[in-house]
């Protein structure tokens, strides 16, 4: 035998049973966000990998170490996506959006990138789903969003998800913070890693996105962005959270989530899950404002919000509840004897035509082999097609999970499945 090639490490199959799950999610999404007004836009998995390094930022983890960068065949240095925000902002940019709407809303789905330190729930290819919206400065944009996200998971019955939201202020104002916080870091200086040790310097918030026990004890006692916001940077976080509570939407104010990535202007949030399905990973998305990433892009200034949320663990969440399966086929049509295969076939395809799920073993054998798949296919009824149905024009329609048997005539078989649905 041939030696047998693995996939990529990180990177999972999605196969059945398990895609119905993600179908159900994707269809749900698709759904909320056309009830919301949101468009689809698809961007390519590759960009310049200057686009991540300039909005999401060189001294992040995710650009800093891991980035699927090479060069092409020309030498171009490319990225695999880490993130879709970037993405966009640049197809924004670059097909002029800007001129011809003032507010454009757009949603995504696909694969993500990162080379990341594999557990539950981490993955080096994820999925995201996500959601943009550009051309709003107004708090109302957040709680849209964040509404959004909200009967998207209701949408797919999940429940328990929470919001922890935090303000990052102002670029112009975060200096004030950022010095009191680097004072506080440079106090504490033994007690952190090396790492943290240098994001002191180059980058103090990013402190917070250190997973070391050690440095995350210290940081308990850090100063809070909270108290060091702007007058507008306080009313605008003020006016979000009494929108989300006049829309019954629950939150807690976390002044210690500043999110992995720089972009982020004002707001920021998360949405967490506690199961235990998930172990560690429990974010299942987050997003927040980035008013400055089309202008630093090359776009007009235009204010943003946006949030992605990981499919791959939302799905953990829903497989673990049990609640979605596959759908089942409405009939399945069992050959009796040789003569009547090429019948069944035709039938079979007639009853696809109009719109039923309908299925047969092609392989043939046995009437008892093919019942066993019947059975196995999960589907409400089977039909067996011999010579006595085709001369008779009749046949049994017997349902698989127990009770009678009903006479129905096969010119009429559509009808007689639509009543039975
Ligand atoms: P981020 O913007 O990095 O917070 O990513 C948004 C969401 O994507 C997270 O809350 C996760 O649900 C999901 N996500 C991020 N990285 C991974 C990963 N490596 N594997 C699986 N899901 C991920």
């Amino acid at each position: 035998m041939s030696q047998r090639i693995s996939g990529v490490k990180g990177m999972n199959d999605l196969l059945p049973p398990d895609i119905s799950v993600w179908h159900a999610l994707e269809s749900a999404a698709r759904e909320t966000f056309e009830r919301f007004g949101y468009d689809e836009a698809r961007t390519p998995v590759l960009e310049d990998t200057a686009l991540f390094v300039r909005s999401v930022g060189e001294a992040t983890d995710i650009v800093g170490k891991e980035m699927y960068t090479f060069a092409d065949k020309a030498g171009r240095s490319l990225s695999l996506r880490p993130e879709g925000t970037a993405s966009l902002v640049r197809a924004y940019v670059e097909h002029a959006v800007a001129q011809r709407e003032p507010v454009t809303r757009w949603w995504y789905a696909g694969p993500m990138f990162r080379y990341e330190r594999m557990k539950t729930g981490r993955y080096r290819q994820f999925w995201q789903l996500g959601a943009e919206a550009y051309g709003v400065s107004a708090p109302a944009q957040e709680t849209e969003l964040i509404d959004l996200a909200v009967q998207l998971f209701r949408a797919v019955g999940l429940e328990g998800i929470r919001v922890e939201l935090n303000s990052l202020g102002d670029p112009e104002t975060r200096g004030v913070y950022l010095e009191s916080l680097r004072a506080f870091l440079r106090a504490h200086r033994g007690e952190l890693c090396a790492e943290c040790q240098e994001r002191t310097e180059k980058n103090a918030l990013r402190v917070f996105d250190c997973k070391n026990p050690g440095c995350q004890a210290v940081l308990v006692g850090a100063p809070a962005i909270t108290d060091a916001l702007s007058a507008e940077a306080r009313a605008h976080f003020e006016t979000l959270q009494r929108q989300l509570t006049l829309l019954d939407i629950p939150f807690r104010v976390n002044p210690r989530m500043v999110r992995g990535i720089d972009y982020y202007t004002r707001t920021a949030f998360e949405f967490l899950s506690e199961d235990p399905v998930l172990g560690t990973a429990s974010a299942v998305g987050g997003g927040g404002r980035y008013d400055r990433l089309v202008k630093e892009l090359g776009g007009p200034d235009t204010p943003a919000v946006g949030w992605a949320l990981g499919v791959d663990r939302l799905c953990l969440l829903l497989q673990a509840k049990g609640a979605i399966h596959a759908p089942r086929p409405e009939l399945f049509v069992a050959v009796a004897e040789d003569m009547a295969a090429d019948p069944a076939l035709a039938l079979v395809s007639r009853l696809r035509r109009a719109g039923h799920r309908v299925d047969l073993d092609a392989r043939g054998g046995s009437l008892k082999s093919q019942m066993k798949r019947a059975d196995k296919s999960r589907a409400v009824f089977a039909l067996v097609l011999g010579s006595r149905e085709l001369g008779s024009g009749e046949a049994q329609l017997k349902p698989l999970g127990g009770g009678e048997p009903v006479l129905v005539r096969l010119d009429a078989l559509e009808s007689a499945l639509a009543a039975r649905r």
